[in-house]
């Protein structure tokens, strides 16, 4: 068996690349915070497509939770490891930096930042001893460019992709890949709201992406032929920032 975490898999990009990756093999672990129900329609989307998984459902944020679930996956599989971790789980909690409340700065940075720092560090070592892993940390083009109205966001963003340069080379004698992927405006709760006829104007292929279209350049970023890619950030975006 073949195991892939997503954190927050639960919808949106997390969810197609749960089922992008179960396409590709993978037995899917597929995290949430408190969307057990949205994970349950994922597990089911899973299977559909000829895969299995479980829902592991835990705040990445709160680093007691992240390590009681993996330690317990850890023991139910003593012979096995994640071999596929996608660090996508965020939020977004927009104001500008002179509204913005301490809680809003400190949970955006909590969810993305340490959140990667929380499951990252626990699923090093066995794909290091075992010379194969692939990590994808779901950054954004608020990370490359900065978006006004998004200083925590962009800072977290921004955060993630230096993280992953820096972890990109402590591990490549490994086998193990560390990547990001930056996109644009993509359709899921998270753009909710969003004036999408004002923005995609903004947009050369002039339109929001799709979950798919990330969840199909993350499964290539996960497969074997691409373990030259590493410490790379790349955009899914429609022309919106080169
Ligand atoms: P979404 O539809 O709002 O889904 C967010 C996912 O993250 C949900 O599964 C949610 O789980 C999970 N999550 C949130 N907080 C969590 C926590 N503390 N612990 C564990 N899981 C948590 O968002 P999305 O658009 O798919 O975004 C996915 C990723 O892509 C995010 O990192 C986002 O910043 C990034 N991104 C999105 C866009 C876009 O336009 N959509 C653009 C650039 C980057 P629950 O169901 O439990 O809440």
């Amino acid at each position: 068996m073949k195991y892939a975490l997503v954190t927050g898999g639960s919808r949106g990009i997390g969810r197609a690349v749960c089922l992008r990756l179960a396409q590709m093999g993978y037995q899917i672990l597929i995290n949430c915070n408190t969307g057990t129900e949205a994970a349950a329609e994922t597990l089911r989307l899973v299977r559909e497509n000829g895969s299995d998984g479980e829902i592991m459902p835990f705040d990445v944020a709160d680093a007691a939770q992240v390590h009681a679930a993996l330690e317990q996956w850890t023991s139910a599989h003593p012979d096995e490891y994640i071999e596929v971790l996608v660090n996508n789980a965020g939020i977004r909690d927009d104001s500008s930096l002179m509204m913005m409340q301490p809680q809003a700065w400190q949970r955006v940075l909590d969810i993305t930042l340490s959140g990667f720092y929380n499951v990252t560090q626990s699923l090093l070592l066995p794909m290091q001893t075992h010379k194969f892993g692939r990590i994808i940390n779901m950054a954004s083009v608020s990370g490359l460019k900065g978006l006004p109205g998004q200083t925590n966001y962009s800072a977290a963003k921004g955060a993630i992709i230096a993280a992953t340069k820096a972890l990109a080379q402590e591990v490549a004698r490994r086998g193990v890949t560390v990547n990001a992927v930056a996109p644009g405006f993509i359709k899921t709760d998270m753009v909710e709201g969003l004036d999408e006829d004002a923005l995609r104007r903004q947009i050369p292929a002039n339109r929001f992406g799709r979950p798919e279209e990330v969840a199909a350049l993350i499964g290539f970023l996960a497969s074997a032929e691409a373990a030259y890619i590493t410490g790379s950030v790349v955009s899914i975006n429609g022309g919106l920032y080169t």
